[in-house]
């Protein structure tokens, strides 16, 4: 993958860091799910999907067992399964709703590998564009981006109320 250069992420970083000992941001959000400042786009039996406020790239998704537990194989046979089906949902959300192109999906396992919520597993679904490497830096003024998460929550929202039914 090609590295995108995204200076708000070590505001993300940041404020990782400073609550590190304070209660998991995936399960608050869950909480908080039907309040647009919880990004939270989508939920199902056993996973929600959130907006990732410090995103790779324009409508970077986390898709996020229910269930608190940094370890896979602490997932039952039905939430494996949902997610999988949540990452095919969220692909044919993006591809429909923001043209999205192609994607980067993955889990981070562990803070050594990068995971920023290491106690709370996620996937991140992060859509791609060709050239989206090129023009990212153009685009990366904080307000721009801020204005972009709010537009890509209503856009991926809806997007998600259309195709519910799938799973
Ligand atoms: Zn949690």
């Amino acid at each position: 993958m090609n590295r995108l250069w995204a200076p708000w992420r070590m505001k993300y970083i940041k404020e990782t860091i400073d609550k590190r000992n304070n209660s998991c941001f995936l399960c608050e959000a869950y909480k908080n799910r039907d309040q647009s400042e919880s990004l939270v786009v989508a939920s199902f039996n056993h996973t929600f999907v959130v907006l990732n406020k410090f995103p790779y790239n324009n409508g970077h998704l986390m898709i996020v067992p229910i269930m608190h537990t940094g370890a896979i194989g602490n997932l039952d046979k039905e939430t494996k399964l949902e997610l999988m089906n949540v990452i095919e949902l969220s692909t044919n959300v993006l591809r429909e709703k923001m043209n999205a192109e192609g994607f980067n999906i993955g889990i981070n396992l562990g803070r050594i590998a990068g995971a920023g919520v290491p106690e709370h597993l996620h996937i991140h679904v992060v859509p791609r564009w060709n050239g989206d490497t090129n023009y990212m830096p153009v685009i990366s003024d904080t307000k721009v981006i801020s204005q972009g998460l709010q537009e890509a929550y209503e856009i991926i929202k809806e997007g998600f109320e259309e195709v519910k039914g799938g799973v």
